[in-house]
Formats: structure tokens, C-alpha cells, sequence
């Protein structure tokens, strides 16, 4: 739900996400919360009561544009309605691992000062911020989630192991990769990886994940109070 769809679908129909689409392995709709205005004109805005800068989003189109998307909804399944808003919890692989477990996202983007709170109050589930500053509008944070989540969708990427084996996946950083060629501007691939050995290699790449996570990262070991 969003004032900016073509914002949203130049993003999401491209690349691997597009690809997944189109294969009809997920299913991406766009509702412009304009097309719900009742004003004549379609606005979808107003100033704030008890003054302020800005304007803010008023309550009725976001709330039709709402019962719309929820009446093509099929009966019985999972839904989630998520607002980006910098006052959510922060985004995280878990979270994106969480919703992707739902049939169905509602994902309401705010513009300008926000959304009259009650049409909040009436529609969404949970706030979730992408971070600790202040964009222009939620299309941005709702590709971003739906980045994050679609991929950890069965049959989105080629194999559950593309993700099983990533950064955050184990509460760790990835440990480093290389490719072709085996020395390139006098940096050498490290021997171990052309070894052929499969437990050697196991165990370095656990050995450089957890280091990467301490050198770049250590806060993610600390982060249930007790080391990993
Ligand atoms: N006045 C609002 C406040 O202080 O919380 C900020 C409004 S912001 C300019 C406009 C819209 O952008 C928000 O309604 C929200 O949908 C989105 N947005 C901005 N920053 C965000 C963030 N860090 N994470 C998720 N959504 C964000």
C-alpha cells in the first residue's frame, strides 16, 4: 500500500525477486492508497491538528485501500500488516525469516510527516524500521523487507543452502569467499580452499566467520549475553 507504486515495482520486478514472480513462486501487488481517496480532488493529505510542519496522511484512503487488499486476501490464510516506520524495531534476518513463514504481507508505506494514527491503529500488526535515520517515504524500507524475506522463500533461490550458509543465517558474518583466478595482483586464494579437503575447508570457514564476526561485528557474539 503505497502513494509511489512505480517506486516499488521498478525495484521488485527486476533481478531474482522478479525472476521468483514471475515463475508465480511469490506474488507482488501494488495498491495506490490515491485510488482510494473519496475527495474529489484525491487527496490523501492534510494538515496535522495542533499545528506543526508537514502534512500528514489522512485515515480514510489508507483505511478503504486497506479492506480492499484484505477482500483479495483468500480466506484462511496467514496474514501480517507491517507499517515502515522509523519507530519500528529494527529490521533483521530473524524477522525476515519469521515473516516469510506468513501466506501473506500487508506492507503499508507512509510519505510526508506520516499516517494519521488512527489508521494505524485500525490496520497494521507491527512498526518495523530498516534503521536508525529518516527516509523520505516506507517504498525504499518495503523493498527492502521484501528483499530480505521473499529470498527465504522455498524455491525463490536456487537452494536452501544459498542462505543456510550466509552472513547473520548462524548468528554469524559469512567467512570470506573467492573465485577464479588463483592469484590476481599478487593476492593469493588461500591454499586450504584449493585443497579439495571438505572437512579442512569446513573448518577454516567456520574459523574465519567466527573471526570476521569478532574483527567486524563482535556486538552479534554478545548479543544473548553469553558468547556463541
Ligand atoms: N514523522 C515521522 C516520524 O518522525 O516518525 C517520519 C515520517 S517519514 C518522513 C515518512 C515515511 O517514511 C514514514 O511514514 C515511514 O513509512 C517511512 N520511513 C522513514 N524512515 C523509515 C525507516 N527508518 N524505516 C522504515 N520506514 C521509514
Amino acid at each position: 500500500m503505497t502513494l509511489f507504486p512505480d517506486m516499488v515495482r521498478a525495484v521488485l520486478n527486476e533481478s531474482i525477486i522478479g525472476r521468483a514472480v514471475s515463475a508465480g513462486i511469490i506474488e507482488i501487488n501494488t495498491y495506490n492508497i490515491r485510488d482510494y481517496s473519496a475527495d474529489r480532488r484525491r487527496r490523501v493529505d492534510d494538515t496535522p491538528y495542533g499545528g506543526g510542519m508537514g502534512m500528514l496522511m489522512t485515515p480514510q484512503p489508507v483505511c478503504d485501500c486497506y479492506d480492499a487488499v484484505r477482500a483479495s486476501i483468500p480466506e484462511g490464510a496467514s496474514v501480517r500488516t507491517v507499517y515502515m516506520s522509523p519507530k519500528g524495531k529494527l529490521f533483521t534476518e530473524e524477522k525476515a525469516r519469521e515473516l516469510s513463514r506468513y501466506d501473506c504481507i500487508v506492507i503499508l508505506c507512509g510519505h510526508y510527516e506520516g499516517i494519521d494514527q488512527r489508521a494505524l491503529d485500525l490496520t497494521v500488526d507491527e512498526y518495523i524500521s530498516i534503521g536508525d535515520y529518516v527516509l523520505t517515504g516506507g517504498e525504499i524500507p518495503a523493498c527492502v523487507l521484501v528483499d530480505a524475506t521473499a529470498r527465504l522463500v522455498h524455491g525463490v533461490l536456487a537452494s536452501p543452502e544459498c542462505y543456510e550458509s550466509e552472513s547473520l543465517s548462524d548468528g554469524l558474518l559469512e567467512y570470506p569467499q573467492y573465485t577464479r583466478p588463483p592469484v590476481y595482483r599478487g593476492l593469493a586464494v588461500p591454499e586450504i580452499l584449493l585443497s579439495g579437503h571438505h572437512g579442512k575447508i569446513d573448518a577454516w570457514r567456520a574459523e574465519e566467520a567466527k573471526r570476521t564476526t569478532e574483527r567486524m561485528r563482535p556486538d552479534l557474539l554478545f548479543e544473548s549475553g553469553d558468547e556463541k
